[in-house]
């Protein structure tokens, strides 16, 4: 296979890192580093009423994060809105994110309209964000994703369908704290399906055309990392959870500078015409795609076993005219799908074809 060049040659990473049981603890530290006292803090609602702040500065704002659904144009817009015109918020000088996907993407996405004008939909592209943002800081409290590490924040536009990120520099966390006690509550299925992200990343990157030589190092580190922890029969445990924030990590950075393949097209699909969730939608997404992934498939499968998680299936029956739906959204994802099977590949995926890998998901 030839080898493309992926285009992207100049890369951005997070500012800084720190890592262990009770990091979150060494906060303070890094808001003193960056000058920083007054964070408003997006934290997942799971954490309301639930934990003891004791490690957030006394001057901190919560504001709750609803992760029920994934993030939207609108839903960022209602919130920059309140942050922007609310005299509460006036003295903040850094944004920080305690939560998954939703939440540093919630964060990223505010964070950057705080000093930027318009709208979230303004700015869903490449490079579009002109002012640099406040200080961000992340704290992940489930792992896969690899938010915490690139430079996007995703969001769907009920409008007009697309979904996606605000993708440039200035998106990218100053600092991330990785404290694995975080993961303890994460549920199992839950746990399962968002690391799985982090694989699936890395295996479309590896699987695909354009490639380059720090996605392919950090990719093959993700995914033996992702082995040592599906196969260990606990996927839980502390040394798994420390590696399981590494693995996301790696992945977010791989990912950053690499593409993704069939599996992230489909899985947005599945998003569009049902709300499916991102990492649940990727599992559904590689079992209609075994053909494709077949070693990968056979490897979830196993751990899916091992950990006895539920492989999350298609519960709708696909008619027509939501393979319409299907088709449309699936197929906009060019550069992932041209990755995956080279020019032709609208040739490879017809109608037909995709209808038959969308049934094979239920
Ligand atoms: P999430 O943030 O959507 O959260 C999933 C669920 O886990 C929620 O119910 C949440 O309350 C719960 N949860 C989180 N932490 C918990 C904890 N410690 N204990 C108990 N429950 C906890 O999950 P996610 O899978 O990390 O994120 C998915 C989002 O990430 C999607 O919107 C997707 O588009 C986005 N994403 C972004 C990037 C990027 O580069 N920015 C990459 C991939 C995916
Ligand atoms: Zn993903």
């Amino acid at each position: 296979m030839k080898i493309l060049d992926t285009g992207v040659h100049f890369v951005k990473n997070i500012g800084g890192y720190t890592v262990g049981s009770g990091s979150r603890y060494k906060l303070d530290e890094v808001l003193k580093k960056c000058n920083n006292n007054n964070p408003l803090v997006f934290m997942d609602n799971f954490f309301e009423n639930y934990e003891a702040y004791d490690w957030l500065p006394a001057s901190s704002i919560i504001e709750y994060v609803d992760t029920t659904i994934e993030p939207t144009t609108v839903g960022i817009d209602n919130i920059t809105e309140k942050v922007r015109t609310s005299q509460a918020y006036k003295s903040v000088d850094s944004i920080i994110a305690v939560g998954g996907g939703s939440t540093m993407d919630t964060a990223k996405a505010v964070a950057n309209l705080l000093t930027n004008p318009g709208s979230a939909a303004d700015y869903q592209g490449w490079d579009l964000v002109k002012v640099p943002s406040l200080t961000k800081i992340a704290l992940p409290t489930i792992s896969g994703t690899g938010a915490e590490a690139t430079r996007t924040c995703v969001m769907t536009n009920k409008a007009n369908g697309l979904k996606l990120g605000m993708n440039s520099d200035y998106s990218v966390f100053d600092f991330v704290i990785l404290d694995p006690d975080f993961l303890k509550t994460v549920p199992t299925d839950q746990y399962f399906y968002t690391a799985m992200d982090a694989y699936i990343h890395c295996v479309e990157s590896l699987n695909g055309n354009y490639r380059n030589s720090v996605g392919d190092a950090l990719s093959d580190a993700t995914i033996r990392l992702c082995e040592e922890i599906f196969s260990s029969g606990e996927m839980k445990s502390a040394a798994n959870r420390e590696k399981l924030m590494i693995a996301s990590l790696f992945g977010g950075i791989a990912i950053a500078s690499s593409y993704v393949g069939l599996i992230h097209p489909f899985s947005a699909g599945l998003s569009v015409a049902y709300g499916t969730k991102h990492c649940i939608g990727n599992c559904i997404a590689i079992t209609g795609l075994k053909k494709h992934y077949p070693m990968e498939y056979e490897k979830y499968v196993q751990w899916c076993e091992i950990n006895k998680v539920v492989q999350p299936k298609l519960k709708h029956v696909v008619n027509e005219a939501q393979k319409k739906v299907l088709f449309d959204a699936t197929i906009i994802h060019e550069k992932p799908l041209f990755n995956a099977l080279g020019e032709n590949y609208k040739s490879i995926l017809t109608r037909e074809y995709v209808g038959n890998i969308f049934e094979g998901m239920c």
